[in-house]
């Protein structure tokens, strides 16, 4: 065997899970190789909202622990990324207001509000949300658009993916093999063969390939299943202030970016015949999001983007070793929030292939092993 191409991990796929598990891999120490068939940011992490948006502090479970301890790691890690870099990612905690359509809900919010007393307590009162008449700006969201308030919170943020996607790439070179262009045809015990006919060698092999990761497991796990959920969204050509709250209404998300632009989005499609074109059920949320702030009502559109977001069965993402198969593990299935868990996804992963005891621990839903025995 040519130890050239033998390592200590392989890592197929590029996305912001494959990515984040290089980064940590690199910092164990490890030999690795990343393999991607296309170029950076190819699937569905090369997108453009990039909000980190909790789930609602109540009826709490593992999985939503899993996220907020994320999210409150993710600055420490970005400035950590940015330093070594020199690339901003477009990180900043702005919050979330969500307004309140409906007079029940004011209920919910309440209960809401006692759940992240409760459950958001990193440091003792740093992250709350209550119940607000309106904003802290004028027509953000408008005012009839908001008939019983807002739901504030202060623990939501946002990122740019692509500026993300590139500073991780820009930190793992030159400390990883970084094959891009580069497919992974098949996957054999302890290797992978690649397009070219070459073969990767490696007693842990780690699939991150979003949607694709479910097909590449099947002959290992027939038990794992997954779909894709296409989404779609758009960039509006603001100058807003880049401080303001993401506004969540409805399924519509509004987004400042720090250069001031407004990514909105977003559908969410089961059936779909292409993944990566947008349509008129992108006009529609562009239509919906332009009700919601006056601020945006007229900004042009300057970029239609779509891409199919991998939802592994069950929901809950999938990350772990593969019971029986003590070199295959997995990360996917982030759904909606990868970006905001990926790097705990990807800590787990590791120090689980490393048999790192002190590592950050994957909750029980999301190990394979939960989906053979359901
Ligand atoms: C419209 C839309 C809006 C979204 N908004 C948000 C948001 O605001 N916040 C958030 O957290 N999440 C959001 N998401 C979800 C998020 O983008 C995804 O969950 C995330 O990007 C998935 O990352 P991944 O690394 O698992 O998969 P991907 O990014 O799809 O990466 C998988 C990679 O594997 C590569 N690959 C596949 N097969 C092979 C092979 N055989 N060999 C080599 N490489 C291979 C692919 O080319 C791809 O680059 C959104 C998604 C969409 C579609």
């Amino acid at each position: 065997m040519d130890t050239d191409n033998k390592f200590d991990l392989i890592i197929i796929g590029g996305g912001i899970v494959g990515l984040w598990s290089a980064y940590f891999a690199a910092q164990r120490g490890l030999k690795t190789v990343l393999v991607e068939e296309h170029g950076i940011a190819a699937g569905a992490s090369g997108g453009l909202l990039g909000a980190l948006m909790p789930h609602s502090p109540d009826r709490w479970n593992a999985k939503k622990q899993f996220q907020f301890e994320a999210l409150t790691q993710l600055p420490s890690l970005v400035d950590e990324l940015e330093s070594r870099t020199g690339q901003q990612v477009g990180y900043q905690r702005v919050g979330r207001l969500a307004p309140i359509l409906k007079d029940h809900h004011v209920d919910e919010v309440a209960r809401r509000a006692e759940g992240a007393k409760e459950f958001w307590q990193a440091d003792a009162g740093t992250f709350a949300m209550q119940q607000m008449e309106a904003g802290p700006a004028e027509n953000w969201p408008a005012a009839d658009a908001m008939p019983f308030g807002v739901a504030v919170e202060n623990l939501s943020a946002r990122l740019s993916p692509r500026k993300l996607i590139m500073a991780l790439a820009g930190a793992l070179h030159g400390s990883i093999d970084l094959r891009f262009g580069t497919r992974a045809a098949f996957l054999g015990e302890k290797q992978v063969t690649l397009g070219d006919g070459s073969v990767l060698y490696s007693d842990k092999i780690l699939v991150s390939a979003g949607l694709a990761s479910f097909d590449m497991l099947r002959p290992y796990a027939p038990q794992i299943a997954g779909r894709g959920v296409k989404g779609q969204a758009a960039m509006l050509g603001t100058n807003l202030d880049p401080n303001l709250p993401i506004i969540y209404s409805d399924g519509i998300y509004l987004i400042v970016h720090d250069d001031g632009t407004t990514a909105i989005g977003s559908t969410s499609e089961k059936e779909f015949k292409e993944g990566r074109e947008t349509d008129h059920l992108l006009d529609e949320v562009i239509e919906k999001a332009r009700l919601l702030s006056p601020l945006i009502k007229d900004a042009p559109v300057i970029e239609r983007w779509a891409g199919v977001r991998p939802q592994a069965q069950g929901r809950d993402p999938l990350v772990g070793a593969l019971p029986n198969n003590e070199w295959l593990y997995v990360a996917t299935g982030g759904f909606k929030i990868s970006f905001g868990i990926a790097h705990l996804m990807a800590q787990a992963v590791i120090g689980a292939a490393i048999e790192d005891t002190d590592a950050p621990q994957i909750p029980d839903a999301f190990q394979p092993s939960a989906r053979f025995a359901s």
